[in-house]
């Protein structure tokens, strides 16, 4: 399995194609990956539908083990597959991935009276993270502000991977894994990496 720095640099690469629109031509396909998966990177990113993650890191199939749930939290479910990805896969990248404007992240900043009670304890997920970050009680929060939360909602689900997962916190310890976290913004396609233990 690729080292984490290595991993990363893959994903940068693939993010620069899919910007430049100039995209793998012969990319992992379903044929390629029929035997057992060797996904070189985990990500744990939001389920927003114009967050394709494949498509966005421009990778194949086989390539990238992806955990997809609103506001990417790190809930139990989450951390499990991810241990899943690290022990029984061996990889050694995870990457947090939030994005522009996350309705996830919105609804936590502005607590909307009436989520209904599954929705609401997403949304309790990521009110930690943008502690301080809240707009004036039933204001709209501005970009800025929206984008600064989102990018302090990824880097806390990456710190929550320490605390929710002794597995995934003793490889990183050890210097065997790496987590970092990043921002996608829909306008330019673009990935940006926040912070990198690698
Ligand atoms: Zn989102």
């Amino acid at each position: 399995m690729i080292a984490p720095q290595d991993a990363l640099e893959r994903l940068r690469a693939g993010n620069a194609r899919f910007v430049q629109g100039a995209p793998n031509p012969s990319p992992q396909s379903r044929l390629d990956a029929l035997g057992p998966q060797r996904p070189f990177a985990a990500v744990l990113g939001c389920s927003d539908s114009r967050c394709p993650v494949e498509a966005i890191f421009d990778q194949g199939f086989g390539e990238l083990f992806v955990v997809r749930v609103a506001g990417n939290v790190a809930d139990a479910t989450q951390v499990g597959s991810l241990e899943f990805a690290v022990r029984a896969l061996g990889v050694r990248l995870i990457l947090v991935l939030g994005h522009q404007n996350c309705g996830a992240v919105q609804a936590a900043l502005q607590r909307p009276a009436d989520l209904p009670s599954a929705l609401g304890s997403l949304v309790d997920r990521i009110e930690p993270a943008i502690d301080g970050l809240r707009p004036d009680a039933g204001a709209e929060p501005s970009d800025i502000l929206l984008a600064n939360a989102v990018a302090a909602n990824a880097r806390h689900t990456a710190n929550a991977l320490h605390a929710g997962s002794p597995l995934i916190d003793h490889e990183v310890a050890g210097g065997r894994v790496a987590i970092a976290s990043a921002v996608y913004a829909f306008d330019t396609g673009i990935v940006t990496f926040l912070d990198e233990d690698v």
